[in-house]
């Protein structure tokens, strides 16, 4: 082959990578409209060219089985295609029935977006107020809620805060194995710089000798379920041994006495022994963390999904906080967002209660795991009808079984999404959906400091004829219920054509005169902006109306950021940026003093308040076996480990995996001998909820008595097709969770095993 008739090299295209939260940027090269090769993107400005081995495995969710049509189930319980406007008219025709009969608070909303995905749950807001929808929840609300909670008591209005790993003297992780969940930029180079850093230290709390408890120089191998008690003793000891920083604590917190005083109470040497760690090694870690210049902690859902879930998460954060470790270089800072208004700016507790449950309703998200006791409960305002995007909580969400139920009794259920999933199978309607790779896309995941940044990633594959972008179904669905006229939006799109500055004036002239509006604006803009953007990134339109607010918001940010302009023209300044930036944009700079001016904008003391009374009465009466199993059940079972292997169920293909094909159930050396079990033989894993069964993987990096599940398995390959490894929400409860946020106990669910026989 000559070099003229050998075949172009593909471009590489910059997108990024949807395996995590870190959504690192990622270049491809696409052949016969596939990725056939990824790496990382050195023009990322977060990333800067990291990626970890799972980017490699995108390829795989591409080739998810997908559904081309609409699809309507019959009264026989199967699928029939129908046509889009057929589809529109008749979702939104059941909604407005259920809303028009009982009112629209009993249509719920799930989802909005996973890992690299949330543009459609930007949209499903002007669905939503079409119908009147007041209940939304989603993953978060099963991980990370109560921590959010403490944020808002905290800090206020900026309620979110990021670790600073990179400069930390000490880094801490508490339930959180950042080797494989990464959670910050830069993870694993970051984890092995502090690793080989005779100076610095890294302190892990964990039930399992994780991949990066190997690494750490001081592992507290906590008893599962008692991580209260051992946070508790290493407060004790800091306080005991004076580590505080009292100056800090006079000048920039509230409200600590008593939280001071609880923790002076605790007896240390009883709680190291209820933990089973030794107290020594516990004052140890104390020490290293009292007498450092910069501590970074980082908490996730090994705490966040066990017993006294939100009280380890406030005691967590005390952590830093009695030891002044806040707004400076390696320590916890607040961060910006181009999103203020989203994810991780509304973390205050709402006035609604759940219907027939009456929990909580946390940064606008009820808590997931009381789905189904919102749906079979009796209450007249119970859920009636529900709208799912992107998620799938009949796999995701604890007690599989009783969703499955669930569903079943909602009046009328419809699911967007690219395949049918485990929840799309229980629908009444599936709305095909373009994957994260034909569409434009981005998160709202920007949870960095002092540096953040934002991108917006333009399809790189063509998808096929049949499914849409969540955009356009949220604008057919809106226009179909009858919430915007064209009337509505006149003089509108010709403003758009002369220019952001000329819209931007137009577009706030007509919310103040039709402010029944503003809750559709996204669907406003995507009609009358969207069609003016260049390269077909109408779906970017409602980025407008972030960036409109992130300037609002934090505008010294932007401008050292180097946007400049006042009020709109901010704005408009940041979302031309991050419409033209394929590779990403830094859209905010700050200094550590931000941290205080964030906090003095929403708390005229401009002081934290470290007082929660709910979680230091908690404290007060901590049980000593919290959650205490029947003893029908001796085990532990963490229900969703993180693993090299799993990658939630974004990849359906079972052939993606090389390794663990079924997805082993880990069990200590010690419990394997003695129930004389070896690696590969097949047991029964048996809870209250369910049985599963799966071959054992034996390992001394686990307690005795603890058992671990992976992530991510028993999901079928196309509706119907084969099903690979163990669903762990089929073993779990949805009952048992958290008082405060209502999150599942998923790492810690009793269970046993039963060895099944060969043959
Ligand atoms: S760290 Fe996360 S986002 Fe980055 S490449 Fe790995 S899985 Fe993907």
């Amino acid at each position: 082959m000559t070099a003229e008739t050998a075949p172009p090299v593909p471009e590489w295209q910059p997108t990024a990578c949807i395996l995590c939260a870190c959504n690192c940027g990622i270049e491809v090269q696409v052949a016969e409209n596939e990725i056939a090769r990824v790496k990382g993107d050195r023009a990322h400005p977060g990333s800067k060219g990291y990626a970890c081995e799972k980017a490699q495995r995108l390829p795989y969710y591409q080739r998810n089985p997908r559904i081309t049509s609409p699809l309507r189930r019959r009264p026989d319980g199967t699928f029939e295609e129908v046509d889009w406007d057929t589809a529109t008219a008749e979702v939104a025709g059941r909604l407005a029935a259920i809303r028009d009969e009982h009112g629209g608070e009993t249509i719920f909303y799930y989802g909005g977006g996973g890992q690299g995905n949330h543009l459609g749950g930007a949209y499903s807001g002007a669905t939503r107020s079409a119908l009147g929808s007041r209940f939304s929840s989603n993953a978060l609300a099963q991980e990370k809620t109560g921590e959010l909670w403490i944020d808002a008591h905290m800090f206020g209005r900026v309620a979110h805060t990021a670790p600073d790993f990179e400069h930390a003297e000490v880094a801490v992780f508490v339930g959180k194995n950042p080797w494989m969940s990464h959670g910050f930029p830069h993870a694993r180079p970051t984890l092995k710089a502090i690793a080989g850093d005779p100076e610095r230290a890294l302190i892990v709390i964990d039930p399992r000798r994780t991949e990066t408890a190997e690494l750490a120089d001081i592992h507290l191998q906590v008893k599962p379920g008692h991580d209260a008690h051992l946070l508790a003793a290493l407060l004790a000891i800091l306080a005991d041994e004076d580590w505080l920083d009292r100056a800090f604590l006079e000048e920039h917190a509230a409200n600590y006495e008593r939280i001071l005083a609880a923790v002076e109470d605790v007896d240390i040497a009883a709680y190291c022994r209820v933990a089973d760690v030794p107290e020594q090694l516990v004052r140890e870690a104390a020490r290293r963390i009292g007498a450092a210049e910069s501590v970074s902690i980082l908490e996730d859902l090994g705490i966040q999904q066990a017993p006294n879930s939100t009280l380890n998460s406030y005691l967590e954060k005390l952590i830093w906080a009695l030891t002044g470790n806040f707004a400076r270089p390696g320590c916890t800072n607040l961060h910006t967002q181009f999103s203020p208004n989203g994810l991780f700016g509304r973390s205050r507790e709402s006035r609604r209660t759940t219907p027939g449950t009456g929990e909580r309703v946390i940064g606008g998200m009820f808590p997931a795991a009381a789905i189904p006791e919102a749906i079979l409960t009796d209450d007249p305002a119970r859920f009636r009808g529900a709208i799912v995007e992107s998620s799938n909580p009949v796999h995701s969400l604890p007690d599989s079984q009783r969703m499955r139920e669930a569903m079943a009794a909602l009046d009328f259920s419809v699911v967007i999404d690219i395949t049918m999933t485990e929840t799309a199978q229980c629908a009444d309607f599936v709305l095909p959906a373009l994957t994260q790779y034909e569409k434009y896309e981005c998160t709202f995941f920007n949870l960095e400091f002092p540096v953040n940044v934002f991108h917006l990633r333009a399809p790189v594959l063509a998808g096929p004829e049949g499914p849409l972008g969540e955009p356009e179904i949220h604008r057919r669905l809106v226009r179909a219920l009858g919430a915007i006229g064209d009337d509505d939006l006149d003089g509108l799109r010709e403003a758009a054509r002369e220019g952001l500055d000329a819209y931007a004036a137009a577009f706030g002239a007509r919310m103040a005169e039709r402010p029944h509006l503003l809750p559709l604006a996204t669907v406003a803009l995507y009609e009358t902006l969207g069609p003016e953007l260049p390269d077909g990134a109408a779906a970017a339109a409602a980025l407008w109306g972030s960036a409109q607010m992130c300037a609002a918001s934090f505008p010294d940010s932007l401008r050292r950021a180097g946007f400049e302009g006042d009020g709109t023209a901010l704005g408009n300044a940041l979302f031309e940026a991050a419409l033209t930036s394929r590779h990403g944009v830094v859209f905010s700079v700050d200094e550590h003093d931000a941290n205080w001016r964030w906090i003095a904008a929403g708390r005229e003391s401009g002081r934290i308040d470290l007082g929660i009374d709910e979680l230091i009465d908690e404290l007060e009466s901590l049980d000593w076996e919290p959650g205490a199993a029947d003893p029908e059940y001796p085990f532990v079972l963490s229900a969703g480990e993180r693993r090299s292997n799993t990658a939630m169920t974004l990849i359906r293909d079972p052939s993606w995996r090389k390794r663990d094909p079924e997805g082993a159930l880990r069990i200590s050396t010690a419990d394997a001998e003695a129930l004389a079990l070896a690696d590969g033989d097949v047991v029964d894993l048996v809870t209250a909820r369910g049985r599963c069964r799966a071959p054992v993987e034996t390992t001394d990096a686990m307690r005795a008595g603890h058992l671990a599940l992976p992530n991510g398995y028993g999901i079928s390959f196309g509706a119907g097709g084969p099903v690979t490894g163990v669903a762990p929400n089929e073993l779990t409860d949805g009952t048992r969770r958290d008082p405060v946020a209502g999150t599942p106990w998923h790492k810690h669910v009793p269970a046993r095993i039963e060895k099944v026989e060969a043959g």
